[in-house]
């Protein structure tokens, strides 16, 4: 009997690249890779490299837990996922992450940005259109434990003081501005502005990489001087700060340790997000064919390039664990610790107990650890901000430490109409609101619900599908 190409290993709906119609997709272990094998009727076969580790691809769905659900949806079910995005009442997952762009502006022209943002594109919201998106948030969250003001360049809002003091009112637990950090750089007292809003209040500063050429790749400019100064002045005022850096083949995938290094020396630094690029609103200088990272391609670099780090230091999160890698490590007096291969999994799936890192192993490092962990347990450094930047994240308890300590490395791949996935789409929990208060997954709001153009299209391709229930 002939033997195939391939091993078939599940299937699911995914999109044609071209014209965004919902095709169904078959996932396929090939040449020891993991791929995505999907028929437009229109056109044809295509196939997706969608991870490069089959044994790590197989082993996030251990780590999906129970889905949480926010306070109400807001669409109904009628087309079928991802066209009714609204939260609709088919998604299995709340808003751990909320964005909240307010302007479409930048003074920045990136060649790569999702939004399509530049100093006269689009406009600011208005403050009625922020208070509106910030209730709608707390109204579907409660006690939303992320938000994200973002843009366009939030920071160049000529309401923006006020926009902080309308967020800083809500019940949130933790809010974050996401900057190319410009303002904080060159402007004399915005840095220590900014910092009057801790506790829970962040930075998340975009930083690609140190060479000027991959920054005038991305961003149109060397903007290495402007990073410099802005985590100079972040470190001055003692502002925590995550940098995000978007990731593309050719450019900075070889950076990721070095970046990890330097920001484990800023005393001002959280973490670092890795964000592969999403194919969507302006790429000017990224070919889909040649430059795309899968997550876990950039897990692995990480790995290799950050020696302290094993295979069980960056692991899948479970609310949305295709999408989310993470991986924490302590800082103490100098030193660097892995935390996460101490996290027992079983803990992190259960939403009902109170989950904590338990140590077991009895190595040098876990002893040195054990003592700081075992003096007291009165701090919850949980309740300084670490759990609630993800959600689901296990607290963990000691009365030596603070959020200071800790340093979170994050991959967020934001799947695009190349590698997308009905399946693991419905567990997004990085949203994005909107002025009439629908609630949108970051993924699908930059494929479907963007700009007019996009929301034409969608018209379109409900209109030749039969609608389902509801
Ligand atoms: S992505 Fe979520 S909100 Fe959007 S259609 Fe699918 S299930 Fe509904």
């Amino acid at each position: 009997m002939p033997q195939g190409r391939y091993t078939y290993y599940d299937f699911t709906l995914s999109l044609c690249p071209q014209c965004l119609a919902r095709v169904e997709a078959k996932i396929v272990f090939e040449d020891g890779k993991v791929w995505m094998r999907k028929r437009c009727p229109t056109h044809g076969l295509q196939r997706v490299l969608i991870a490069t580790d089959i044994e790590y691809y197989k082993r996030i769905r251990n780590y999906n837990k129970a889905s949480e659900y926010p306070n109400s949806f807001h669409t109904p079910v009628t087309w079928g996922c991802p066209f009714d995005c609204g939260l609709c009442a088919d998604h299995e997952q709340h808003s751990c992450l909320t964005v909240l762009e307010i302007t479409d502006r930048c003074n920045l022209s990136c060649p790569t940005c999702y939004a399509e943002s530049a100093p006269d594109h689009g406009d600011h919201r208005t403050l009625e259109e922020v208070e509106r998106m910030l209730d709608a948030i707390v109204r579907s969250e409660g006690e939303p434990d992320v938000v994200q003001l973002s843009g366009g360049e939030p920071t160049i809002h000529p309401h923006f003081w006020e926009i902080m003091d309308m967020a800083k009112a809500r019940p949130i637990k933790h809010l974050m501005l996401n900057t190319n950090g410009l303002r904080i750089a060159n402007d004399p007292g915005f840095a220590e502005r900014l910092a009057a809003y801790q506790p829970d209040f962040e930075v998340y500063l975009q930083f690609d990489s140190f060479r000027p050429s991959v920054l005038s790749c991305m961003r149109g400019k060397d903007l290495t001087k402007v990073r410099e100064k802005a985590l100079a002045n972040l470190n001055r005022v003692g502002l925590s700060t995550t940098l995000v850096c978007t990731l593309q083949r050719g450019q900075n995938e070889d950076e990721m340790g070095e970046i990890i290094e330097y920001a484990l020396k800023q005393d001002c630094i959280r973490g670092v997000t890795f964000q592969p690029t999403q194919v969507a609103g302006r790429l000017e200088n990224f070919d889909p064919a040649t430059d795309r990272l899968t997550p876990t391609e950039v897990r692995q670099r990480i790995l290799d390039q950050t020696p302290i780090l094993n295979g069980n230091d960056l692991i899948p999160v479970p609310c949305n664990p295709d999408a989310l890698t993470m991986g924490y490590l302590l800082k103490l007096e100098g030193e660097v610790f892995p935390l996460t291969r101490y996290i027992d999994p079983s803990a992190l799936l259960d939403n009902t107990t109170a989950n904590t890192i338990v140590y077991e192993q009895q190595d040098a490092v876990h002893q040195q650890l054990l003592g700081l962990f075992s003096t007291g347990c009165s701090v919850d450094v949980a309740q300084e901000g670490f759990h609630e930047l993800m959600c689901c994240l296990p607290p963990v308890k000691s009365a030596s430490l603070g959020y200071g300590n800790l340093f979170r490395i994050i991959i967020m791949n934001f799947m695009d109409a190349y590698d997308f996935d009905v399946r693991s789409v419905k567990k997004s929990c990085v949203h994005m609101v909107q002025p009439n208060g629908h609630i949108i997954p970051f993924e699908t709001m930059n494929l479907f619900y963007r700009s007019a153009v996009q929301r034409a299209h969608l018209q379109q391709l409900r209109a030749e599908i039969t609608p389902v229930l509801q």
